[in-house]
């Protein structure tokens, strides 16, 4: 039952999307994303419900897959923090070192 589980976790997951991107939940192993399309219908009792398009992170040590955002932050998609100018209050990129309206030091 075990090795089916995992042999079938492995036909499903969709191809890798970024490799050793984050670290298994369980037992803390290297976990590549994955896309998740094709694995979730391997569940026979889904334990998580996210949208098909999501990747999930696989892990490589126990085979766990466990969605992306109860994983490791996928770092593309976490967006700088906004800064905000201090004198004017308009948003600027946060390496700016001087505001790009008032010319104010940041
Ligand atoms: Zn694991
Ligand atoms: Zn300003």
């Amino acid at each position: 039952m075990f090795f089916f589980f995992v042999g079938g976790v492995e036909q499903g997951a969709g191809r890798v999307l970024k490799e050793a991107a984050g670290r298994c939940l369980r037992c803390g192993g290297t976990a590549d994303l994955v896309e998740t399309e094709k694995a979730l219908k391997l569940f026979f009792v889904p334990v998580w419900r996210w949208p098909g398009k999501d990747p999930a992170y696989l892990c490589r040590e126990c085979g766990l897959l466990a969605p992306g955002s109860l994983g490791a932050e996928p770092g593309p998609s976490l967006l700088p923090r906004e800064a905000r100018c201090g004198a004017c209050s308009r948003a600027v990129d946060p390496q700016f070192r001087f505001c790009p309206f008032c010319g104010s030091a940041l």
